[in-house]
This record gives C-alpha cells, sequence and structure tokens, in this order.
C-alpha cells in the first residue's frame, strides 16, 4: 500500500493519495475526513470483488451501498466531499496483461511454443468472485492465443493447482500467483506444496524402462501479480473512468483546511500535541517526543521525510507493532525536520486524523458515535460484539484505551480542551477503534484472557 501510494504520488497525476485502512489508522471511518479535497476516488487495493469490497468498506465509509458494485462505480456526496467508489484493482480488465507481464518477467521468451500458463488463484467456496476472476483472466489470455496451454488452478478448491502435472502437457511452464501480495501463501505453501525450488524447478520425466506417464517439465515461478508497478497504472485508470471526462476537479475542503491553518498556526509558536513536540527552527519545523524535549540533535536520529518517520516510528522501542497510533507508546531517540508542505503530512502519519477531529472537537463540531451504534454496524466474525454486555465493554475500554491518549467521547466522557487550547493530550476519540472492537470480540468469545489481552 505504501509503495503504490508514493508511487501515485510521484506521478504527480493526483493532488493528493491517501491511504486508508480497515485494521490500522487512518481507519476507513477516518480517512475521509483527512482528504484535504472535496473531490475524492475511493478505490479498494483488493485482488476480487467479496466481503471487503462489497459489504466492509462501504458500509465503514458511510457510502449507503450494500452488494456488489456495479461497472460504473458508486457515486456519492459525504460532508460536501463529491467521493466515488470503484470496483478493485484485481477485477479491472488490465490485470490480464500484469499476468502476462509477471510470466514474461520469469521467462522472457513465454511466448514460445510449448508453454503452459498456470494462474494460481486462492480459491474458496466462500469467495466465488475470486475464482470467477482468475478464470476470465485465463479464457482471455486462451484467447490470445500466446501460450500452448492456459489453466486456472487453485489452492483451496478443485481443480487443484497440486495436480498440475495430470493436466499440463507443456514443457515449459509458467506459474502466475493471482494474489494480492507476497505472503504466506505466494512464498511457502505454494512453493511447498508443488516441490518448487526457487524461481525455476525440473521435474524430472519418468526414468528409462518406465511406463508411467509424465514428462520432464521446466517450473517458472513468476511473482504475485498485485505487487507488479504496473497496478499502479490499472488504479490510475480505474480513477480516471470513475472520474470520468466531465469532472473539473475538487476544491480545498474547508473543515480541512480551518483544522490545518489552526494547526500551523499553533506550530509557528511550538506546540505540544499527544507525545510530540513541534517547533519552529530556521523555517523549518522540528517534530520530536517530548520526552526528548532537552536532547541535544545529535543523539537523537534526524528524520527528513514523513515516510521515513512514518517507517521509524511504525513499531514500538521493544519492536511492537502500534496499530493505534495515539496508544501511549511512541519510540523516543528521533527528531524529524520538515518543511511547512511536508508537516501536514508527517503529523497525519504520527497521528493521523486526530488534528481534523481534534479540530471539530475544539469548534464543537465533533459528531461522536456510541458504542451501540458501531456494535450494530459490525457484520462476519465482529458481529458477536453486539452481545456485549455494558459491563464488558466498559471493562475491556478501560483496558485498552488506558494505554490511549484519546479521551472516548464515544462513551460520553467529556472533552472540553484539546490541544488547540492548550491541553497536549486532550484528544477526543470519536468512535471506538477496530483495534477495541477487535478486543470485545475476544471478550465476548471467553479468550481475550487467554491470549494475554
Ligand atoms: Fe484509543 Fe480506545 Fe479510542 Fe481506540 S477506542 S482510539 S484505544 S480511546
Amino acid at each position: 500500500m505504501y509503495r503504490y501510494a508514493e508511487l501515485l504520488r510521484s506521478r504527480g497525476l493526483f493532488d493528493e493519495v491517501v491511504e486508508g485502512y480497515w485494521k490500522e489508522e487512518p481507519s476507513l471511518r477516518q480517512v475521509l475526513r483527512t482528504c484535504r479535497y472535496t473531490d475524492v476516488t475511493i478505490i479498494p487495493m483488493f485482488i476480487s470483488e467479496g466481503y471487503f469490497t462489497e459489504t466492509v468498506i462501504p458500509r465503514e465509509m458511510g457510502l449507503g451501498h450494500q452488494g456488489p458494485v456495479p461497472r460504473e462505480g458508486v457515486a456519492r456526496t459525504l460532508g460536501g466531499r463529491t467521493v466515488r467508489y470503484t470496483l478493485p484493482y484485481g477485477v479491472h480488465p488490465a490485470m490480464t496483461d500484469v499476468i502476462l507481464e509477471r510470466a514474461r518477467e520469469v521467462l522472457p521468451d513465454a511466448d514460445g511454443e510449448d508453454t503452459a500458463l498456470i494462474i494460481i488463484g486462492h480459491g474458496t467456496t466462500r469467495n466465488e468472485n475470486s475464482n470467477k476472476i482468475v478464470h476470465q483472466n485465463a479464457a482471455l489470455l486462451r484467447e490470445r492465443g500466446v501460450f500452448s496451454e492456459v489453466h486456472a488452478l487453485f489452492l483451496d478448491e478443485e481443480p487443484k493447482v497440486t495436480g498440475w502435472r495430470e493436466k499440463v502437457r507443456a514443457s515449459r511452464v509458467v506459474m502466475v500467483p493471482f494474489f494480492a501480495s507476497e505472503g504466506w501463501h505466494t512464498l511457502e505453501t505454494i512453493p511447498e506444496d508443488l516441490g518448487l525450488e526457487g524461481t525455476v524447478t525440473v521435474f524430472p520425466g519418468p526414468e528409462d524402462g518406465q511406463d508411467a506417464p509424465g514428462l520432464e517439465q521446466t517450473v517458472y515461478y513468476g511473482k504475485p501479480v498485485g505487487t507488479h508497478p504496473a497496478v499502479a497504472d490499472v488504479i490510475v485508470q480505474l480513477a480516471e473512468e470513475a472520474r470520468g471526462a466531465s469532472v473539473t476537479g475538487g476544491d480545498r475542503a474547508q473543515d480541512h483546511r480551518a483544522a490545518w491553518d489552526a494547526l500551523t498556526a499553533l506550530a509557528d509558536q511550538g506546540l505540544r500535541m499527544g507525545e510530540i513536540l513541534i517547533r519552529p527552527q530556521g523555517g523549518l519545523y522540528e517534530l520530536r517526543h517530548a520526552l526528548d524535549e532537552g536532547r541535544s540533535s545529535e543523539t537523537l536520529v534526524t528524520l527528513v521525510t514523513p515516510e521515513g518517520l512514518r517507517d521509524h516510528t511504525r513499531l514500538t522501542e521493544a519492536g511492537e507493532h502500534r496499530p493505534v497510533h495515539t496508544l501511549r507508546n511512541l519510540r523516543r531517540g528521533w527528531r524529524a525536520v520538515m518543511n511547512a508542505s511536508d508537516l501536514q503530512r508527517a503529523v497525519h502519519l504520527l497521528y493521523p486524523a486526530v488534528v481534523e477531529e481534534g479540530y471539530a472537537c475544539h469548534t464543537h463540531a465533533l459528531r461522536s458515535t456510541p458504542w451501540p451504534t458501531t456494535a450494530r454496524r459490525q457484520t462476519g466474525i465482529y458481529a458477536k460484539v453486539q452481545k456485549a454486555t455494558p459491563e464488558q465493554v466498559e471493562h475491556v475500554a478501560q483496558d485498552v484505551c488506558g494505554g490511549c491518549l484519546k479521551t472516548r467521547v464515544w462513551a460520553g466522557h467529556r472533552l472540553p480542551q484539546t490541544f488547540f487550547s492548550g491541553v497536549p493530550g486532550a484528544i477526543p476519540c470519536a468512535e471506538a477503534c477496530t483495534f477495541l472492537v477487535a478486543e470485545i470480540r475476544e471478550e465476548v468469545a471467553g479468550k481475550r484472557g487467554q491470549s494475554g489481552g
């Protein structure tokens, strides 16, 4: 996600590229608020349509849409922004070329005779759409006649990829995983199940005198399609198709501008916000952990890009992931030096949506979502949080939120001041985050103590 966002940003085609997450921050609930402009296109970074693209994302982003997304996408006006939601990149017709690219990468003369292509899908009866797109791409590539054979085979259902030797007659076999990213399946289960050794593996034919079927076959194992840089082009195409020709672009969102103008004015004077300190310094801004206030700069790691700052502060000092950025575990020992235009991204990456929500609270415009509403919205494995008693919710929230800088406005806690009025730790929490929802689910399932949560 980071890489694609950076690639798209560097192309300068969009005024802004913002990432939003289901299980991290900025969350899908918050991310629209963090957009600078009134014209927003949302691209789901998923390899196929399914539960997340049809249910979770539209619901969490308040799109008022559930179910299959039409080809032309969904358009809404939300909070003064024009918002368009597209199909996931994986189902775009241009992905057929990405599969071909992946194949040629691993076998440059893949177009030769006697070469088979196997597109490997995950395959699960729970998501027929993911299988459909693999079959569709196989059919399209078959039509193109580049390979002597094209097969769509799956990990978890028939036709299974483990049976490839019974199906494929070609002596050269290119395998391309139709997966979003490199991970457990593409790096471990597929190579292990198929006996692949690196990129090229030779499977010997029957030995002399043996009448068993089979022939010597060489497998060229490609990288997953989802990590190919051309996916960035697919995203651009999706965005352009969604926007159409008539759109002239958006304006600065007023609420966003007001929040960041106020933040910059405070930063010009020196500001403490949560655990960070922002100070003007020779025409630039310096950010550091507030507990490092008196330390000499030479003893700190100096970071000069917002992304460098993000990567440096992603983990706690003990190396643990920080799913909620306002948990009081920001590591120390760094300073970030930013110009005015990078300051916004740096603060956004350190504390996503905190400026926008803090300012809304400061100006009495923050709308909070009480727990029962959050609970009712949950589906799938999280639906069981609806069974949590108020005591259970409070018990878990005290534990989880006790380590967080935010004040639970959603639980009725009052926040008369914010960091905008000089109280550094006063940051509103408008709605239970997915981290807390997941912990409440564990509590309801009776597993919380067991997982050490
Ligand atoms: Fe922090 Fe709790 Fe709000 Fe999550 S729900 S952001 S842990 S206060």
